[in-house]
């Protein structure tokens, strides 16, 4: 397939290599001096896009995805497919989904889960948002950058998915860690506190699979010093889209929004930033109630 890539950064950029590495012509676009293995450069991302069969954007945000979306949908050939992966607003999605519609082109919106060593290792979890005929389209591209593609429904379907999920995520972050820091001042081994919750009703991915103490569980960032992982940043990000959202439609969501609130200091005002978002357990450890 041709295949148009706007945004080769962390996430972009391995993908793309992937996509050339499979055989496939690979057009790429970034506004920083970026070179990938196997991705012809083009000057512009209009150029990238033109007279490809897929676009794929993969872009920090839904301001900039729109600014592109307005460059390239123009012109790209029609019956060709959109496919935008960045994390932004369920908002922003749907509004370039539409204007790729009434220009004649297929869209999806498909953020992904699994990180840069996913995008590295072509393990990726597609969400996906849009119609039958473009999830067919793409799905070979998303077995070759990825594992598994859930196609969620209609447009924006895909981020509101990722959201969701990463609601979820961020609040059972912070229950973990705050449990772990109750369970250290009242003289429980993190150990048997582990070996208890993670096969108890406490028990959750972040417990099991990703445990926020170092030493205990399987290897996760905690073990290498809370180096990401899942920056703490990402999830700011993600839990101030799933705060958007609700506010959008209105839906009360308590945890949610307490879990943006302390991402955002741990990020903005203390040490966060950079650092694993399980590195929440070592900012409750040293703390106290006040
Ligand atoms: P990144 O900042 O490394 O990459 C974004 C790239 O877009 C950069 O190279 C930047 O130069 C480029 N860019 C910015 N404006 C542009 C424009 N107008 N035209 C062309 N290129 C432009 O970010 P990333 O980590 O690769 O993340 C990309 C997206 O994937 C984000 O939406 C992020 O939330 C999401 N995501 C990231 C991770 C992760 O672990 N890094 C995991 C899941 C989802």
């Amino acid at each position: 397939m041709k295949i148009g890539f706007i945004g080769l950064g962390n996430m972009g950029a391995p993908m793309a290599a992937n996509l050339a590495k499979a055989g496939h012509e690979v057009t790429g676009f970034d506004t920083a001096d970026v070179s990938v293995d196997g991705v012809t450069r083009a000057g512009t991302a209009a150029e990238a896009a033109a007279g490809r069969e897929v676009v794929i954007t993969m872009l920090p945000n839904g301001k900039i995805l729109r600014a592109v979306a307005d460059e390239i949908l123009p012109a790209m050939d029609a019956g060709a497919v959109f496919l935008d992966c960045s994390t932004v607003d369920v908002e922003s999605a749907r509004a370039v989904a539409e204007q790729a519609d009434k220009a004649g082109l297929l869209a999806l919106d498909a953020p992904v889960s699994g990180g840069t060593g996913g995008a590295v290792a072509g393990t990726l979890t597609f969400m996906v948002g849009g119609s039958d005929d473009a999830f067919a389209k793409a799905k070979p591209l998303f077995d070759i950058m990825g594992q598994k593609a859930v196609h969620c429904g209609p447009s924006g379907n895909g981020q509101a998915a990722k959201i969701c999920n990463n609601m979820i995520l961020g609040v059972t972050m912070i229950a973990t860690c705050e449990a772990f820091a109750l369970a250290d001042k009242l003289g429980l081994d993190r150990q048997a506190m582990f070996d208890v919750v993670s096969t108890s009703s406490g028990y959750s991915w972040t417990m099991n699979a990703y445990c926020p103490a170092p030493g205990v569980g399987p290897q996760s960032p905690a073990d290498n010093g809370y180096k990401p992982g899942f920056a703490a940043d990402l999830m700011l990000k993600d839990l101030r889209l799933s705060q958007l959202a609700a506010a959008a439609v209105d839906a009360d969501t308590p945890m949610g929004q307490a879990a943006a609130a302390l991402y955002e200091q741990f990020v903005e005002k203390e040490d966060g930033a950079g650092r694993d978002f399980s590195a929440m357990l070592p900012r409750f450890e040293k703390r106290g109630r006040g």
